[in-house]
């Protein structure tokens, strides 16, 4: 047992009320139990693996988007902007390190010169105002040792140390009077006269059972079987696992690189290229590429044998890159509700009432930007809650 984790509602067949239960401790999970529990007493936040963190949020590129991509007017572009401010200003006042690095995207030749400038208008669009064209001679300035015939400057953007934020928004929900289970999986929820009843399977394989008048879902990669446990199906919540491997640059090449550099982003925005990150230990990577899965299985394998097309793709703005300067470093799974192939989706955001469920709150394919717009989300989800 964690410090802080409850011992009470894990007596078998004994039932306790909880005002809201929040379903997955990630990111986002966590982010809406710190910010319910300012608000509400017996709030519950439930995890099945032994701490939080342990999916998607500690297998991402830890980036502060500045929301230059979302298509207009999604919650996508309203979350991400919103929450990069939210966020910076979390940063600066829990002490939680991160650097507001900013971002390049570069054009490498003649074709790619329009799409940022495409990219730009659709920035402007979501409100994204601060991005300034740079020609070559400006990106040599900002970084020496990269090719671009011309680039777009993010100012906004920065990186982040994941963890760290989730360890404060885990030690806020604690010390506001929330109650963190782990360990424990919700394996059934049942809608009842006045909210949901909520079935567990802890580590020692006993179920135990409790009420709650709110329930969040937000289980990430399993978020669509948790509504499918609660009643509902839809084909459209499917969620569909897509991979993301990624290199490092080994030393001393790693030092040549000082903020995030991104090509111009896939078709379908399936993921935005292989990018350059730079991690708040020094550490570059480089990644992800965009693999869907052909079934729902965690396979967190590097395939060595990437390792060809990693390089060729990033080597057109790193010229100073040889093949031997990469080496496997992690993978990652991103929640899609968009086939392969298919136009990006936004967001699944719901309060369920209009199904039939009323206080089942869905998070279904959180995927980038999830982090940045975690604070925003938090608030989003406590307004639904209000109302
Ligand atoms: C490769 C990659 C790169 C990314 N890069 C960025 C980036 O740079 N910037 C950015 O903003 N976003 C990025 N993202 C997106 C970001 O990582 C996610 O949006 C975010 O981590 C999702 O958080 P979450 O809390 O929804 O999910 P998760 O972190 O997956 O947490 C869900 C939790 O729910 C738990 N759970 C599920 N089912 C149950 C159950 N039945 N009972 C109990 N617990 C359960 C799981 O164990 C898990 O801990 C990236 C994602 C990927 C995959």
């Amino acid at each position: 047992m964690v410090p802080g984790s409850i011992l009470f509602i894990c007596k078998s067949g004994e039932i306790v009320d909880a005002e809201i239960t929040v379903i997955g401790a990630g990111v986002i999970g966590l982010a809406i139990a710190e910010k319910v529990t300012e608000e509400y007493n017996n709030v519950f936040l439930i995890e099945k693996h032994e701490t939080f963190g342990q999916e998607t949020s500690s297998r991402n590129s830890e980036v502060i988007h500045a929301g230059i991509y979302y298509p207009e007017g999604s919650l996508k572009s309203k979350l991400c902007i919103e929450g990069k401010w939210l966020l910076y200003e979390y940063c600066k006042k829990h002490d939680i390190p991160y650097k507001n690095c900013g971002k390049l995207i570069v054009a490498t030749s003649a074709e790619e010169i329009p799409v940022i400038e495409g990219i730009r208008e659709n920035a402007l669009r979501n409100g994204v105002d601060d991005l300034t064209v740079l020609n070559r001679e400006q990106v040599a300035v900002l970084e020496p040792n990269i090719y671009a015939l011309k680039a777009i400057f993010s100012p906004s953007t920065g990186i982040i140390d994941t963890h760290s934020l989730m360890k404060r928004f885990e030690t806020r929900i604690l010390n506001n009077g929330g109650q963190i289970v782990y360990r424990s999986e919700v394996t059934g929820i049942k809608k009842i006269e006045k909210g949901y009843e909520i079935t567990l399977l802890d580590a020692d394989n006993k179920y135990f059972c409790f009420t709650s008048r709110i329930v969040i879902n937000s289980g990430g990669l399993t978020s669509d079987k948790v509504s499918e446990m609660a009643g509902i199906r839809d084909e459209r919540l499917k969620i569909h696992f897509c991979k993301g491997e990624y290199f490092r640059i080994n030393p001393p090449k790693n030092k040549l690189i000082n903020r995030l550099v991104y090509p111009v982003p896939h078709h379908n925005m399936e993921g935005i290229g292989i990018h350059v990150t730079v991690d708040m230990g020094g550490g570059v990577k480089l990644g992800p590429d965009v693999t869907y899965l052909d079934s729902n299985i965690y396979d967190y394998r590097i395939s060595q044998s990437k390792q060809e097309a990693f390089w060729r793709s990033v080597s057109k703005f790193l010229p100073f890159l040889g093949y031997d300067d990469i080496s496997p470093e992690m993978a990652g799974i991103r929640p899609k509700i968009q086939k392969a192939g298919e136009p990006i989706r936004d967001f699944y955001i719901m309060e369920e009432t209009k199904n039939g469920y009323p206080g089942f709150i869905n998070l279904i394919g959180m995927e980038s930007p999830g982090l940045t717009s975690s604070i925003a989300i938090a608030n989003y989800i406590l307004t639904l809650i209000r109302n």
